[in-house]
């Protein structure tokens, strides 16, 4: 055999490798051309509702990570036909939750992003598309003197309370996305990851705010308030480790009593989403239970003040949660089915009246209905 020869069919194998490759890239890319323009269609689609009336208040509630089987398990560990949220509730339905990322399903930074802007961007971004930041609900409200609030019950750094307080191309940069907030002047600032803002404490305080960690220490009187807890407690709250639902009490009479013209805040219970990474159920109910307890005192304190629209609702579901009729007893881990994030819908619960919206909206919508009473624009 000649060398000649020998060369020639090595270059075979080699050849047909080649094309077999370029046909995989060719597929590989206009299927994600498809997918884009599929998204990016869905995406245009997406009008605003049409609703009723004016409240001078608005309060959006987030609880990260919560599907509707995370509040069917929570049904049968209480032993209750429906939770506070689900009772309380004048109209409830579901949102769908996808970010502009194409695969997979969102993430909290994308899903804080369309629920407190109305617009959808990929996941990782804190109110920026293509570099560009995207004006916020809260910024809305600012702007129409109103008195601004975002809670957490992790640090407000966290990429969902950052989506309402921040601009950022990468929801990990905490210090850029923690010098945003010092300066983007809203009133209070409430959650927990004490250690970490004790090291800005300086510059906290630099920029107008009163820095608290206990709930003793939080000053109605201030001008600003930046507190930063230890923990945040489901239950028996103290001092050092107050409750969301003490937080979110706390926040909203020192907000009403600061602005003629009404409040927008937002509060998010942050650990549904992580006890159900961890596909920990125990851990799970603890928080979605907090989460209920919070949407109950919110609710009631609003009916006080009156004047306040109330809507809870999820960034989205996680941990494939699957429910099947489990007594309380039953309730396990094994039904986690994922350690990650799923594209199920999640609920909504608007607890004032609004007029008529579809039992399925966009998440986007709701930002767009928040902003609706935020400018007094409803019909
Ligand atoms: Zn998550």
């Amino acid at each position: 055999m000649s060398d000649t020869t020998e060369r020639k069919r090595m270059k075979k194998p080699l050849k047909i490798a080649l094309i077999v490759l370029l046909c995989v890239v060719l597929v590989t890319g206009v299927v994600f051309a498809g997918l884009a323009i599929a998204r990016a269609v869905e995406i245009d689609r997406i009008g605003d509702i049409a609703v009723v009336g004016g409240y001078k208040n608005v309060i959006l509630l987030i609880g990260d990570g919560m599907g509707f089987n995370h509040i069917a398990a929570g049904r049968a560990f209480l032993g209750v036909d429906e939770l506070f949220m689900e009772s309380a509730a004048v109209i409830a339905g579901e949102a769908t939750t996808y970010s502009r990322t194409i695969i997979g399903p969102t993430d909290s930074a994308a899903a804080a992003t369309a629920l407190a802007t109305g617009q959808k961007t990929d996941n990782g971004m804190i109110a920026q598309y293509l570099g560009k930041d995207l004006k916020s609900n809260t910024e809305y409200a600012m702007e129409q003197g109103m008195a601004t609030g975002v809670i957490a019950s992790e640090g407000v750094k966290g990429a969902t309370p950052a989506g309402f307080s921040a601009h950022a191309f990468n929801r990990n940069s905490t210090d850029e996305i923690t010098r945003d907030q010092m300066s983007s002047g809203i009133d209070l600032f409430l959650g927990g990851a004490k250690d970490f803002y004790d090291d800005y404490a300086g510059d906290i305080a630099a920029s107008g705010y009163d820095y608290a960690t206990a709930a003793s220490a939080l000053d109605p009187a201030a001008d600003k308030i930046w507190g930063a807890f230890s923990d945040i407690a489901t239950s028996d709250g103290t001092d050092a480790t107050p409750t969301l639902a003490d937080l979110a009490v706390f926040a909203m009479n020192y907000l009403a009593a600061k602005s003629d013209n009404g409040f927008f805040l937002m509060i998010e219970e942050s650990h549904i989403d992580k006890r159900s990474h961890s596909n920990d159920m125990k851990g799970m109910l603890e928080h979605l239970i907090a989460y209920d307890n919070t949407i109950k005192a919110v609710v009631q304190l609003a009916a006080e003040m009156g004047d306040t629209l109330v809507i809870a609702t999820a960034d989205h579901e996680t941990g494939g949660l699957q429910y099947n009729g489990e007594s309380a007893a039953e309730l396990s881990d094994a039904m986690f089915t994922k350690g990650s994030h799923s594209t199920a819908n999640v609920p909504f619960f608007v607890y004032s009246d609004i007029g008529a919206v579809p039992n399925i909206i966009d998440n986007t919508q709701i930002a767009r209905i928040c902003r609706t009473y935020i400018l007094n624009e409803a019909a």
